[in-house]
């Protein structure tokens, strides 16, 4: 009922065609070409790797902190992938999106055959975290709204207040590839009260609980996969505080 009266005083509208319903009507899902295969971390010359590879990297890969990368679209100038990721994130800001974008990552899932319970047993999602500056202007972290919708369907827990963002970076893209790992450096941490300084977290903030994330395989949530800077520096700050293992998860995947 309650859906019912918001649908009726703010229609939705798809963000493809302008058709009323939804921000995304079923033709215009139709033409995302969701991936059908996995693909390596180093994946610009697109190789891929078989569901059933014990290892989810080349060889060329295998230091790599990370794990491994799940990403459901393409992320192409002038195609709707990024329209859709730009207003989820940006004006007019709809927080709402993360519900479609999760049921495309999950569509990837299955047809990629990672719908099994051994994929996703004794696993967390951790939403990569935003700056609080960031947090102010839009109201909410995207990666921790996807990361809710996803742990719904995946029945997977969400922990996020383990990792947080101690510091405020530029864009990544926006930099040349020394000063990428310049800007990351100490961008991220794991909660804990002893390593943490106070003006990052206000004293009485809640605070997670590091033991949490140990000997667990982590599923980090972020809505773009662009250099990989950032994934896998999380997944550096994740591994030394103990986690098992660490894998990614984007709407899409840029190169
Ligand atoms: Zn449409
Ligand atoms: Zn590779």
């Amino acid at each position: 009922m309650k859906q019912f009266l918001l649908d009726l005083l703010f229609p939705k509208f798809c963000l493809g065609c302008k058709r009323e319903g939804s921000y995304l009507c079923e033709d215009c899902r139709s033409l995302l070409d969701i991936t059908q295969f996995y693909y390596c971390l180093c994946s610009r010359n697109h190789q891929t790797i078989p569901p059933n590879e014990k290892y989810g990297k080349c060889s060329r890969c295998q230091n790599k902190k990370l794990s491994g990368l799940y990403f459901a679209l393409p992320y192409k100038e002038g195609h709707i992938t990024k329209k859709l990721i730009y207003k989820f994130k940006y004006k007019p800001y709809l927080k709402d999106l993360a519900k479609t974008l999760a049921g495309i990552l999950i569509e990837h899932f299955i047809i990629t055959q990672k719908n099994t319970d051994a994929i996703w047993k004794n696993s967390v999602l951790v939403p990569v975290p935003l700056d609080k500056k960031k947090i102010k202007i839009r109201g909410y972290n995207q990666s921790e709204e996807l990361a809710k919708e996803l742990s719904k369907v995946l029945q997977v827990p969400i922990i996020s207040d383990v990792l947080i963002k101690t510091k405020i970076t530029s864009p990544q893209m926006e930099l040349k590839k020394e000063a990428r790992e310049k800007n990351l450096l100490g961008a991220f941490a794991v909660s804990d009260s002893s390593v943490i300084a106070s003006e990052v977290r206000p004293l009485g903030d809640e605070r997670g609980n590091p033991e949490s994330i140990k000997n667990k395989k982590i599923f980090l949530v972020d809505d773009v996969y662009t250099t990989g800077c950032t994934m896998e520096e999380c997944a550096r700050v994740l591994r030394d505080a103990g986690a098992k293992s660490v894998w990614g998860i984007a709407i899409a995947r840029e190169g």
